[in-house]
C-alpha cells in the first residue's frame, strides 16, 4: 500500500469538527445509500442525498450491504493492514484511500444515532456515552440505556430504515441475536427485519440471502472494538480480531449476488491511553468543586455544574488546571463549534455545562463512581483526534 502514514503526533492532533452536512461524513452514508438504491431520503442535515452519493463515489445499484466494523478507525486499520489482506486491496483503490469523518463524541451510541437517522447528535438527543436524564436528575448510559429514558422517546427522529420501509423498500439488519431488540437498536437502527445468529457463517449467509432482493442490508461486526478495549489496538488480540473481520468481509463479498454494492465503514477509531496521564476528578478539588454530575466517558467528559456554579467559571478552572492536556469548552462553545450539529431545544440541557476533550493519550476519570477496570482500559475513544474520528468508507461491488 502506498498510503503515507502520518506521524503519531499528527494522528493525535484534533481533527477539525467537520459540518454534519458534509458528504464525507458518517451522517451522509445512509442518505447517500438511499439515493444509490433509487429511494432518495433527504434529511435536515443532508437535503441532497444524490449529491452525497456522488461525492462518496457510490454507484447506483439495486441492493447494498453496509458493513459497520465497530472500533475500526481508518488509521487503526492502516497501521495494521498487514492483518487484513482483503481490506488492504480495497484501500488501494481511489476514493477508498481517504477517510471519512465521524461524530463528536466518537463513540458507538452517538455515532449509530447519527448514522441511523442521517442527522446529528443535537437532533437525536444522543450526545454522550453517559448523559443527564432530566426525568431522574441522574446519569443514564446509552448502550444498555440503564438509567436513561426510553430509547424511542429520547431518539424520536425517524430512522432511515423506518423511512425506507414506509417506501416499501426491503431493510435487513444482520448481527448477533442479542442486538435484535436491544435498546440501542431500538433508538438508532429501528425498522426492517433482524437476522441474528451466533455463527459467522450463518450471518454471512443471511446477508447474502437478503441481498438477493433489492434494498439495504446492515451488517454489524462487534469484535474489533471489544478486543481494542480489552487489550489495546496494538495488541495481538486486536490484530486477530481484525483478521477475523477481514475474513468475514471477504467471505461476504465472495458470496454476495453479483452487482451488490458493499460499503465497509466503522463508527470510530481508538487510542491506547497512557496510564501515567490519567486525571482523576475525585483526587483534585480544583476539578471536583462545583461539579454535580459527570457524564460522557474518559476521552470526552461532560460536567454538569452544581446549582450556583457558573459554567464559564467551572470551565476556566478546568482550563487552568489541565492546560494543554485537554480542550475545555462550555456547552455553548461546544455547540458553537459544531460538535453536535443543529441542536434542538430539548437536547441542549442534556449536554454538560462543560465539555472536556482529552488531548494526546490522556484521559479523565472519577474514581468515586468508576471501577478500576473501567478506568484502566487499554483502548479508549470519544475525543477529537484523527485516530478516533477518521473512519474508513471502503467501496466494493460484488
Ligand atoms: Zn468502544
Amino acid at each position: 500500500m502506498t498510503l503515507d502514514i502520518p506521524s503519531v503526533q499528527d494522528l493525535l492532533r484534533f481533527r477539525a469538527v467537520d459540518s454534519y452536512g458534509a458528504s464525507r461524513h458518517i451522517s451522509a452514508l445512509l442518505p447517500a445509500l438511499s439515493a444509490a438504491i433509487g429511494h432518495c431520503l433527504p434529511t435536515v442535515m443532508h437535503p441532497d442525498p444524490e449529491a452525497d452519493r456522488s461525492a462518496l463515489g457510490l454507484p447506483r445499484v439495486d441492493s447494498v450491504v453496509v458493513a459497520l466494523v465497530d472500533g475500526l478507525g481508518f488509521w487503526n486499520l492502516v497501521l495494521r493492514v498487514g492483518h487484513a489482506p482483503y481490506l488492504r486491496k480495497l484501500m488501494e483503490r481511489q476514493g477508498n484511500d481517504e477517510p471519512i469523518v465521524t461524530t463528536v463524541p466518537s463513540t458507538t451510541p452517538i455515532v449509530l444515532g447519527t448514522f441511523g437517522t442521517g442527522t446529528c447528535p443535537g437532533m437525536t438527543g444522543m450526545v454522550g456515552f453517559t448523559q443527564l436524564n432530566e426525568a431522574t436528575g441522574g446519569i443514564g448510559q446509552l448502550i444498555s440505556f440503564a438509567g436513561a429514558p426510553d430509547p424511542a422517546r429520547l431518539q424520536c427522529q425517524q430512522t432511515i430504515f423506518e423511512r425506507l420501509i414506509d417506501d416499501g423498500v426491503r431493510v435487513t439488519s444482520v448481527g448477533l441475536p442479542k442486538f435484535a431488540h436491544s435498546s440501542l437498536t431500538r433508538a438508532a437502527l429501528r425498522g426492517g427485519e433482524y437476522r441474528g445468529s451466533l455463527r459467522v457463517e450463518r450471518r454471512v449467509e443471511a446477508a447474502c440471502q437478503a441481498a438477493r432482493t433489492p434494498g439495504i442490508t446492515y451488517y454489524y461486526i462487534e469484535d474489533v472494538d471489544k478486543a481494542g478495549h480489552r487489550f489495546g489496538p496494538a495488541s495481538d488480540q486486536w490484530a486477530m480480531a481484525l483478521e477475523n473481520a477481514d475474513a468475514q468481509l471477504k467471505a461476504l463479498h465472495r458470496s454476495l449476488p453479483s452487482g451488490t454494492l458493499l460499503v465497509i465503514t466503522a463508527d470510530h477509531g481508538m487510542v491506547a491511553p497512557n496510564s501515567s496521564e490519567r486525571i482523576d476528578i475525585a483526587r483534585d478539588p480544583a476539578l471536583a468543586d462545583g461539579v454535580a454530575l459527570v457524564g460522557g466517558e474518559p476521552r470526552i467528559v461532560m460536567l454538569y455544574a452544581q446549582r450556583g456554579t457558573q459554567a464559564d467559571q467551572l470551565a476556566a478552572r478546568w482550563r487552568d488546571r489541565l492546560g494543554e492536556r485537554a480542550l475545555v469548552l462550555t456547552r455553548y462553545e461546544a455547540i458553537e463549534r459544531g460538535f453536535y450539529g443543529q441542536v434542538e431545544n430539548r437536547v441542549e440541557p442534556l449536554i454538560g455545562d462543560v465539555v472536556v476533550c482529552a488531548a494526546g493519550l490522556g484521559f479523565i476519570v472519577d474514581s468515586r463512581i468508576q471501577s478500576e477496570e473501567s478506568m484502566s482500559l487499554p483502548g479508549m475513544h470519544g475525543s477529537l483526534t484523527r485516530l478516533e474520528r477518521e473512519i474508513p468508507c471502503l467501496i466494493d461491488v460484488a
